[in-house]
């Protein structure tokens, strides 16, 4: 359908995140407990004593039996080495007993606040929800600046195989331009990169951006959540979830009326623009609606995700100039779950033929990513997704609202210039 392309640009990545990601035990090939314990065994006995045997990528609903290993089966794999596996969207973990007491964890402490630990007629099972895997992942020890460098180096070496020569970083931490400068000044570093900072570190950063700021390396805006996401039914809606979380039933706002405003002001001021994470319909409005009431100066406003577009606010990005930064790749895992979660409205997700054709125009303000490493950077996925609108192995009747599909050569021109 497709050949291989050079000159891409991945405008949604977490570099650090990816570099780390690879440096971690992969189980996404794994399709069941004995396969999983295995890895997780051979990978236990070259890790030192004492250091974290960290594992990714587990899809435990794709497996003939979905249930997670238990804790107990874990310690039989690592001994006393503290071990955690990542879920493949990292809403949830399997955690050894090593690693649960690393955490603070104890047979029978309380679920901490937006967390869940799951337990059996033995305890905790190991197996852990949101904020209980984040209190996990928060006692494994940060990467040193040595470990830190060789992730980005690895994350950048990935993404030029795939063909991509510019990347956007979404979450940029403070010391990534520092250490991105640091790579360029050696002559290696193969790619632009542009970074997006957090709104609350970001006049910090911007103060430091000219010394870290290079030919290829450029602070790009601030970026901004407003809601949460469609998987957790936590994105903000205009119409209820389907099968909403009790009390929430259109998703959640993360920020109060006005807020969003004053950002749009503050970073215009600075003379940057806003990369805002919005992926329900009720958040892209807001932020439209926050840019509309502003009406910065500064170019390059934009929406990252923008997953369901209500159609009366397609036409909204162009009059604005507002860049829709989407990841189409995500629906090849998702649709089921946006058909669950969504009923009807899911025909508004991604309505990217409405928006070409209501003059968003492909590489300009209609940009392709992938949130790597929350999927794979792949671009013949988001190709494939936005063509056909469904995976490979579906039928053509299963496909999302197939009447969004753009053409081959559209979807190509997202990645490029
Ligand atoms: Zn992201």
């Amino acid at each position: 359908m497709s050949h291989k392309q050079t000159n891409l640009r991945e405008a949604h990545a977490h570099l650090p995140q990816l570099g780390r990601s690879m440096s971690m035990l992969d189980l996404s090939a794994c399709s069941s407990h004995s396969e999983m314990i295995d890895l997780i065994h051979t990978r236990a006995e070259q890790t030192p004593l004492g250091q974290w045997i960290l594992c990714s990528s587990v899809r435990v609903e794709a497996w003939d039996e979905p249930s997670w290993p238990t804790r107990q089966q874990l310690d039989a794999a690592t001994g006393d080495k503290p071990c955690c596996a990542w879920s493949f969207d990292y809403h949830a973990m399997v955690v050894n007993t090593p690693g649960l007491e690393a955490a603070g964890f104890n047979e029978v402490s309380p679920d901490p606040p937006r967390g869940r630990i799951m337990r059996d007629e033995h305890g905790p099972t190991g197996l852990l929800l949101e904020s209980a895997a984040l209190q996990v992942w928060a006692a494994v020890p940060e990467p040193d600046p040595a470990q830190r460098r060789t992730h980005i180096l690895a994350a950048l070496a990935h993404l030029g195989k795939l063909g991509y020569t510019q990347v956007h970083d979404l979450k940029s931490p403070a010391w990534l331009g520092p250490m991105l400068a640091e790579i360029c000044d050696e002559g290696l570093l193969e790619l632009s990169v542009e970074l997006f900072v957090l709104i609350n570190e970001f006049k910090e950063v911007q103060e430091q951006a000219r010394g870290f700021e290079r030919d290829q390396i450029r602070l790009g805006g601030a970026k901004v959540f407003v809601d949460g996401t469609l998987n957790s039914r936590t994105a903000w809606m205009l119409e209820p979830f389907v099968d909403p979380i009790a009390g929430l039933a259109c998703g959640q706002a993360m920020l109060e009326p006005g807020e969003l405003e004053n950002m749009v002001e503050m970073v215009d001021g600075l003379g940057y623009p806003l990369a805002a994470h919005a992926i329900g319909d009720g958040a892209v409005r807001a932020v439209l609606d926050a840019i509309q009431a502003k009406q910065p100066g500064t170019r390059g406003f934009r929406i990252e995700h923008a997953e369901v577009i209500a159609e009366q606010d397609v036409a909204r990005f162009v009059e604005l100039g507002v860049i829709a930064s989407v990841q189409p790749c995500h629906l090849l895992t998702d649709i089921e779950v946006v058909k669950r979660a969504l009923g009807e409205r899911a025909s508004r997700v991604l309505p990217m033929r409405e928006m070409i054709d209501a003059g968003l125009t492909p590489g300009e303000l209609l940009l392709f990513g992938s949130d790597v490493p929350i999927v794979g950077a792949d671009p013949e996925d988001s190709i494939q997704a936005a063509v056909q609108r469904r995976r490979v192995d579906m039928g053509e009747a299963e496909a999302l609202a197939p009447d969004q599909s753009i053409s081959v050569d559209e979807a190509w021109a997202c990645f490029g210039e």
